[in-house]
């Protein structure tokens, strides 16, 4: 990992499978700043079995977004960790126009605020694209490992042994919401409520498309092509 440089607050989005998780975790560890997945939050509190957890626990196994609420209040949390510092990245959030509306109102008025002005930037909004058919298969081949959340794909990066994770020896699993019934309301719930998030970003001329089809080192070289040379930087 590199030292941690400035390069503010990295916004992902793209439909379930596009590659956003494993994106986001190269761009956190070569620029040395945080992941922020709101569906891993959301997982660790339904394992946990909090209060948050019990009230997202249903609508995840069906495939539905969670109230923005919830999640809106999960993010302002935790962005304002110590660790964010120098940026972070956000995976699976914003995901409807409310909650890319509240983003911004939240930079707007409190980071630029508490941070002295100037230390902070907006986001950068990337979408990875991604073919529909190519997406299906990402999804329904991907296997997470149960310890630590390692990413395999049964198609395109199978373990070297089958259901095991080549780094901690613990089993795969298919993530709940990874079964073909799930997975197609996962891509509608994308379409219908997602879409306008992209919109949103791009009206306001914020949104830079990646083509996500690329091989993986592909995909990320393009990103760190478009932080490096964002407009207005933080660098
Ligand atoms: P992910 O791991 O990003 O695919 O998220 C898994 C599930 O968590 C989603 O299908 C939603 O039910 C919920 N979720 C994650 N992020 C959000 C969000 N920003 N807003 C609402 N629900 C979310």
């Amino acid at each position: 990992m590199e030292t941690s440089q400035n390069i503010g607050p990295v916004v992902l989005l793209g439909p379930p499978g596009a590659g956003k998780g494993t994106q986001a975790k190269r761009i956190a560890e070569h620029y040395g700043i945080p992941q922020i997945s709101t569906g891993d939050i959301l997982r660790g509190n339904v394992q946990r079995g909090t209060e948050l957890g019990l009230q997202a626990q249903a609508l995840m196994a069906r495939g539905e977004l969670v109230p923005d609420d919830l999640v809106c209040d999960m993010v302002a949390w935790r962005v304002r960790d110590v660790d964010c510092e120098c940026g972070f990245i956000l995976d699976g959030f914003p995901r409807t126009a409310r909650q890319a509306g509240w983003l911004d109102a939240f930079f707007e008025s409190e980071i630029f605020e508490n941070s002295g002005g100037g230390k902070w930037c907006l986001p950068i909004v990337i979408r990875i694209d991604v073919d529909y058919n190519q997406l299906v298969k990402r999804l329904t081949g991907r296997r997470t490992c149960l310890a630590n959340g390692h990413i395999y794909n049964v198609y395109f990066q199978p373990p070297r042994i089958p259901d095991i994770c080549d780094v901690d020896g613990s089993p795969l699993i298919i993530r709940s919401d990874d079964r073909e019934e799930v997975i197609r309301e996962r891509l509608q719930t994308y379409d219908v409520q997602t879409r306008p998030v992209a919109e949103y970003y791009e009206q306001k001329g914020r949104l830079v498309p990646v083509n996500g089809d690329l091989e993986v080192g592909e995909v990320t070289g393009q990103m760190f092509w478009v932080i490096e040379h964002r407009d207005g930087n933080c660098l």
